[in-house]
């Protein structure tokens, strides 16, 4: 009974290796993959036509720390990435951009400010520039793809990585997201939204479970994700580390398959967290198409006991495990095939194929710097400026006194994968000097040692010593700017900040210098909230200038003396107490699970429909100038298919002595639906730019998706019928005109 059963397996293996050896043997050059003018999908069919069972399981793994597989044969390139976001990570441990050829070799590049600091500029054109910026320098150092944007919410003022997202906005970060997107692809460099869906603490980042119910979910943290596919049409999607649900995102047919390749229709690779994946079949099958790490390196790293301990998983999407579960008919072809396409897809739509990037270009160039400028000076906001002590008037203030942990060294970004080695970086020391020029003198004062950075700074004597001076320091001089707040070992990937308040002696730092001079300035050098309220009252003048990169200290000099007039509104609430924050009590989570207990009530939507007051609200930004905003109204109504599209326009005048931006915000407030809805949520924003006395009109348009929201019994977006009020304002605490809207069915 057995011969025929062997014989027709012999001839089929016969068949099946012929039919391999031919297709081994066939890549001609003219093969319709190789030519440019055939469509995408064409040439992913053909190609993947050409490759064997072995080389399609062969790219679903990484050949190096920061490489997929190539397959030589047939001119798939491998696409070699480079962290992100907030500029190029090209000096640091594994991610040096050689990782895969040997020793490191550390290229420096310019240090964009944080995210949340360009989410403070609240300007699309600008976040635009810069992903099209820091996609030069990839290309410029050889490299095909930037592993960003971060655009993860703010939904806890702990989060380590705050700083890389752009605040607790869904709205805000989509715009923001997008922008990015778009300026990485213009420059056919592929970018990485991440981290797909919901990573918003680093505690037990490998093992936490956030619960979060479905409305939630859509409503807060996928929102960002959607608008990157949908709008931006983005090339790559990372998954997070933590499980959503009970489930680790790339074990997640829900949120990889279901949500975001059928539901957004994401066309493009989804790309695993370095170290997150835990199984072969279920990972594929989930829809996990590239895990990465891969290669000798991943194998070396993940066989540390530190790395496991952590909870790292790496090592399963191999071609030999892989290849093992196809056999075992647990992975289908087709289902590889899919993860394999979609790799090629993104290697033809983003022109690698056809203009691999050779490197050996310019980094950090007169125009990457100025966009870095740019960045770092918009996203100053001015918390509070009593009596107009700025700016700083030169023919009154004479002599200045910087003080602080923060004020000689450039604390330009978090710590983690992010940080960029920049060729240089101005302290904000460094750029008021520069700025004082001879005609100030300007003294300087560390205050007190930065927390866990010198012991030697770090006793009772060095304390009191350092105090004194600085008081000392601040009293000889006309005005005393301090600037306070974190860095990288305090602040970064990996691990939570333990206290929204600042390091030690900081608060005492900023009591004593206010005693010794009332023309006091704060300056806040942070990715996080931090608690204001022990000293607020008596500080005449605060800003935040949070990780602004490596033009940081030119942009808060040109602030600090009036040659730029800050424009930057808060991307995130700024509360009074951790205690008074909408996710307090429901973080970090119980036995390695955390409840989204607060729902859709973060940031402001809770602050606002709750009546917490916070220590600053969600938009609010001061300037040096005056704004009036006045004739809110509807325009017009046009229709696209049945559906209306509403346009609104609203006059704002720069009522002041001069040019300055105002950020317009567009709130919509429903309340007629039957479910509970926050109070308002933001819809629109634009950035106007205002000569004195000049008056713009300053337009919106919303759409039914503006004021919806989702309904888990319709597993849909849903507008109830009814009256709407369309405010605009200067921050969600700052609303200065409304209107109605109503939406007739
Ligand atoms: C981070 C990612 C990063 C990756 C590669 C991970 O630890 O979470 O954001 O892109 O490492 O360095």
């Amino acid at each position: 009974m057995r011969r025929p059963f062997v014989l027709v397996s012999a001839i089929l293996l016969a068949a099946l290796s012929s039919a391999r050896l031919s297709a081994q043997a066939a890549a001609p050059s003219d093969a319709p993959y190789r030519n440019p003018a055939t469509s995408f999908d064409q040439r992913v069919s053909d190609l993947l036509s050409r490759m064997t069972l072995e080389e399609k399981a062969t790219m679903l793994s990484g050949s190096g720390w920061m490489e997929s597989a190539p397959i030589e044969r047939l001119g798939i390139p491998a696409i070699k990435m480079a962290d992100g976001p907030m500029g190029v990570r090209s000096w640091a441990g594994s991610s040096a951009i050689t990782s895969a050829n040997g020793p490191a070799a550390k290229v420096l590049t310019t240090s964009f400010p944080s995210g949340v600091a360009m989410a403070a500029t609240w300007d699309t054109v600008l976040v635009q520039r810069e992903g099209q910026a820091i996609a030069q320098e990839v290309k410029a150092l050889g490299r095909d793809m930037i592993l960003g944007p971060t655009v993860n919410i703010n939904r806890v003022p702990l989060w380590g990585r705050n700083f890389e997202g752009y605040g607790e906005d869904p709205y805000l970060a989509a715009r923001l997201g997008v922008a990015y997107i778009k300026g990485v692809q213009s420059e056919g460099v592929i970018p990485s939204v991440k981290h797909f869906a919901a990573n918003n603490e680093e505690f037990e980042r490998h093992r936490i479970d956030a619960h979060i119910d479905e409305r939630t979910l859509h409503e807060i943290y996928l929102p960002a994700f959607k608008a990157a596919v949908e709008e931006a049409n983005v090339w790559t999607v990372m998954s997070c580390y933590n499980k959503v649900n009970g489930v680790h995102c790339a074990e997640s047919s829900a949120l990889l398959t279901d949500l975001l390749k059928k539901q957004f229709g994401f066309k493009g690779f989804v790309v695993s967290d370095w170290g997150s994946t835990y199984s072969t079949a279920q990972t594929v099958n989930a829809g996990m198409d590239l895990e990465m790490p891969g290669g000798a390196r991943m194998k070396e790293w993940i066989s540390f006991p530190s790395t496991q301990a952590a909870g790292n998983g790496a090592g399963w999407l191999t071609a030999d495990k892989v290849l093992a579960e196809v056999k075992a008919g647990h992975i289908t072809e087709a289902a590889l095939d899919d993860n394999v396409s979609r790799i090629l897809r993104v290697i033809f739509e983003s022109g690698l194929f056809d203009h691999p990037h050779a490197g050996g270009g310019e980094v950090d160039t007169p125009d990457q710097r100025a966009v870095a400028l740019k960045g770092a000076t918009e996203g100053i906001v001015l918390l509070k400026n009593a009596a107009s002590l700025l700016p700083l008037d030169p023919t009154k203030v004479h002599s200045i006194a910087v003080i602080g942990p923060n004020a000689a060294v450039a604390r330009t970004g978090g710590g983690g994968s992010s940080l960029v080695r920049p060729k240089y970086a101005i302290a904000p020391l460094d750029g008021i000097k520069e700025r004082a020029g001879g005609s100030m003198h300007v003294s300087y004062e560390m205050g007190v040692g930065m927390q866990g950075e010198d012991a030697a700074l770090d006793t009772p004597d060095a304390r009191a010593k350092m105090l004194q001076a600085a008081a000392d320091a601040a009293a000889k001089a006309d005005v005393a700017v301090v600037v306070v707040g974190r860095y990288a070992k305090l602040e970064g990937e990996g691990f939570d900040v333990k206290t929204m308040d600042l390091p030690a002696g900081q608060d005492e730092l900023i009591e004593a210098v206010e005693q010794a001079n009332p023309r006091t300035i704060v300056v806040l050098n942070t990715g996080d909230p931090v608690t204001l309220t022990k000293w607020l009252d008596n500080t005449p003048a605060l800003l935040d200038m949070w990780y602004a990169g490596q033009e940081g200290g030119h942009a808060l000099a040109s602030v600090l003396f009036g040659d730029a007039n800050p424009s930057g509104k808060l991307p995130v609430s700024l509360p009074k107490r951790f205690e008074d924050s909408p996710a307090y009590g429901h973080y970090p989570g119980e036995n390695l699970r955390v409840d989204y207990a607060e729902g859709i009530y973060v940031g402001y939507r809770y602050y606002d429909t709750k009546d917490v007051e916070p220590a600053f609200p969600f938009g609010f930004g001061l300037s040096y100038t005056t704004f009036v905003y006045s004739n809110l109204k509807m325009n017009k109504i046009e229709f696209a298919g049945k559906d209306p599209i509403w346009g609104f326009n609203v006059s704002v005048k720069n009522s002041g002595a001069r040019a300055g931006a105002e950020v317009v915000q567009l709130y919509v407030h429903d309340g007629h639906s039957k479910i509970d809805r926050p109070v308002h949520e933001l819809k629109g924003f634009q950035r106007a730019e205002l000569q004195p006395g000049e008056t713009k009109t300053v337009e919106f348009t919303l759409d039914r998706a503006a004021l919806s929201y989702w309904s888990p019994d319709k597993s849909a977006w849903v507008a109830d019928p009814g009256k709407f009020e369309i405010q605009v304002g200067a921050s969600s605490r700052d609303i200065r005109l409304h209107t109605p809207l109503e939406l007739k069915r």
